[in-house]
């Protein structure tokens, strides 16, 4: 995890090829869709390398096994358990949770957090003061709340203009039977196709990952199986509808033709673009926006993307940096004597650059 920390400032093509690995085309290929399928970015020059050695520095003690199924996936209720068990956790403890509570400003006054304002069912507005703000929404989306003039300029440009990110457009699909099974392929197997279209305007080549959550998260009904697509396009691609629609009708095509009885087999799909799905990403050689910030007193973020010691994102991420941030703000030390180590942040912020 040193080395993950020291490989924050490079991008995933330098480093591999400072080591020689892109010269074997199909292991090349092969590195590159285990890295957009973690990260979600096709792209090697402009996903952080130490973000992809994360995972991979992890793999052996997560028991990470792409043949014999290792999707984490929990059936019901899903990731959905997490705030569920954090909203117990609160209300337990005399806390109050609002859903569906809309923030529309967060209050700065003399550098100081003052509250926030709220937007109430009624459709009128609430202020609640406090001096501790721990804001949750994804950096390129902060200054919806909070007043750009607090901030550096430079800050808020980076943030608004070249974060981006990594989107998912996926394929969810509900099936009779297994389809692997007419080419004797393990169903509990991720299924890679790299650099399915090149050369056709996309920021990588297009890279396609395929599995059924039948076989591990056991989610499809009896007897029958789901079956997921997904591959990683940027928020701009995502909402370029031609580029969504190649991709959809290249992969509605290629399933027809290569599984025998594909027709019959299909019961639904549903495809899903989104434009965010990994988080915002920090251009390559910048830092992700630190867990307490400098420049309002009480003020803090949480997400997949804060903090200096952060790597990787997804639900993980967040789960992490949720714990990061209780933290800083207590002194504590929780991150330790929650989390193994190889769940656990880099030991330091990276330092070369
Ligand atoms: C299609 C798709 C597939 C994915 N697959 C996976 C996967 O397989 N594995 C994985 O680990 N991750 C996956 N992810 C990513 C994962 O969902 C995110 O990384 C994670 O949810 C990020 O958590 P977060 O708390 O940082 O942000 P979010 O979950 O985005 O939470 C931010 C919250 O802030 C709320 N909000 C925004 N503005 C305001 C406001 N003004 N007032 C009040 N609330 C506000 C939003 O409604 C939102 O609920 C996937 C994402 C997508 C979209």
């Amino acid at each position: 995890m040193e080395e993950c920390a020291a490989a924050m400032h490079t991008d995933v093509q330098s480093w591999l090829e400072e080591r020689g690995l892109t010269a074997n085309e199909e292991a090349y290929d092969y590195l590159k869709v285990v890295m957009a399928c973690q990260n979600a970015m096709a792209e090697p020059r402009v996903a952080p390398a130490g973000d992809f050695l994360g995972y991979m520095a992890m793999a052996r003690d997560i028991k990470m096994n792409l043949h014999s199924g290792s999707v984490a996936t929990i059936a019901e209720p899903g990731c959905m358990a997490i705030p569920q068990a954090m909203e117990e956790a609160l209300n337990a403890a005399g806390g109050e949770i609002r859903r569906s509570t809309p923030v529309e400003e967060i209050i700065i006054e003399g550098g100081k957090i003052r509250g926030v304002i709220i937007r109430c069912r009624d459709g009128g507005y609430e202020s609640i003061e406090c001096d501790t703000v721990i804001c949750n929404i994804p950096p390129k989306h902060i200054f919806n709340v909070l007043h750009p003039r607090h901030f550096p300029a430079g800050w808020v440009d980076l943030l608004q203009n070249k974060f981006w990110s990594a989107g998912l457009l996926t394929g969810y699909m509900g099936l009779k039977n297994n389809i692997w099974e007419q080419f004797g392929v393990d169903e509990r197997s991720f299924i890679w196709m790299p650099g399915i279209i090149k050369h056709e305007g996309f920021i990588g080549a297009v890279d396609m990952v395929m599995w059924s959550f039948a076989a591990c998260a056991k989610r499809a009904p009896e007897g029958k199986r789901d079956f997921c697509f997904s591959t990683a396009l940027t928020d701009q691609e995502m909402r370029n509808p031609k580029k969504v629609t190649r991709v959809i009708n290249y992969c509605m095509d290629w399933f027809k033709k290569n599984f025998k009885g594909w027709e019959e087999n299909v019961e639904f799909v549903i495809w899903t673009p989104s434009d965010e799905a990994y988080g915002n990403w920090r251009p390559i050689g910048e830092k992700r926006p630190p867990l307490r910030s400098p420049y309002a007193d009480g003020l803090f973020f949480v997400g997949d993307q804060y903090g200096e010691r952060l790597w990787g994102g997804g639900v993980d991420g967040a789960s992490l940096c949720a714990v990061m941030v209780v933290d800083e703000i207590m002194a504590t030390d929780l991150e330790s004597e929650l989390f193994p180590p190889y769940h656990r942040g880099t030991p330091k912020p990276a330092t070369n650059w």
